[in-house]
């Protein structure tokens, strides 16, 4: 599990990240929502490694890792933005990062194959990002994280770049993924009905603190406050 204790994130005076708390259990889907600037990207990046908090600690399975870098801590990100190298097929995308590590190559082949027949991106292993549409470079995105088979999945407005139609069908295979892998989720959304679909709980966060934490049932019928039910839909 991951836990996160007291986490504090200043950037020069201002606190973006104040007194924030949670444990997320193994195999859990989570969803971090919250308007624009609430932190929850910064939040997400400091569970990646990514960046160090201010203030406070995160723990991974008992062990504190919050002077630990990203690439020790067994987390995959998947950012909005793909993140995919231009001038790489998607092929050497996906084994990118995996090819200087333990993994022998007929196992890095093994899990490409696994990841492409799954995100069905099969066809478009020898092209290059350029020449695929947004919610096919998306899939490439989540299968470069799939390919490194972490224990958790931070995924930052996965969807978000993509038309309607595309992000409802992402959403299925997303929840399809998650029940197959069985691996721990964080899901940073401005869609509450991607939330709301998606997660096993909902964070709410605003101006950096937590509002409130719980299943979309609870959300929805107990919210704390007008904020968290105008957020979440719910009737107030
Ligand atoms: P969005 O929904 O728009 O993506 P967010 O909830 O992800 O917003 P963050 O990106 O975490 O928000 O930003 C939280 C706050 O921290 C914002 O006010 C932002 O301007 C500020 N911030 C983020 N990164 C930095 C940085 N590197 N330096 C200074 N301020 C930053
Ligand atoms: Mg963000």
């Amino acid at each position: 599990g991951l836990e996160l204790r007291n986490i504090v994130k200043n950037f020069g005076a201002v606190e973006v990240i104040r007194d924030v708390s949670l444990e997320v259990n193994d195999g859990e889907f989570v969803a971090f929502v919250g308007p624009s600037g609430c932190g929850k990207s910064t939040l997400l990046r400091l569970i990646a490694g990514l960046d160090k908090p201010t203030g406070g600690s995160i723990a991974i399975d008992g062990k504190d890792v919050t002077g630990i870098g990203a690439a020790d801590r067994g987390l995959a990100m998947v950012f909005q933005s793909y993140a995919l190298y231009p001038h790489m097929s998607v092929r050497e995308n996906l084994a990118f990062g995996l090819e200087n590590t333990k993994v022998a190559k007929a196992e890095i082949e093994a899990r490409i194959a696994d990841a492409a027949r799954m995100l069905e991106i099969e066809p478009f292993l020898q092209r290059r990002p350029g020449q695929l549409s947004g919610g096919q470079r998306q899939r490439v995105a989540i299968g470069r994280a799939i390919v490194r088979r972490p224990d958790a999945f931070l995924l930052d407005e996965p969807l978000s770049n993509l038309d309607a139609e595309l992000r409802v069908s992402m959403r299925a295979e997303l929840a399809a993924l998650h029940a197959r892998l069985k691996a721990t989720m964080i899901y940073v959304t401005h869609d509450q009905v991607e939330a709301m679909t998606l997660a096993n709980r909902i964070v709410v966060l605003r101006g950096g603190r937590i509002e409130q934490v719980g299943t979309p049932l609870e959300l929805y019928n107990k919210p704390a406050n007008r904020f968290v039910a105008g957020f979440i839909g719910a009737p107030h």
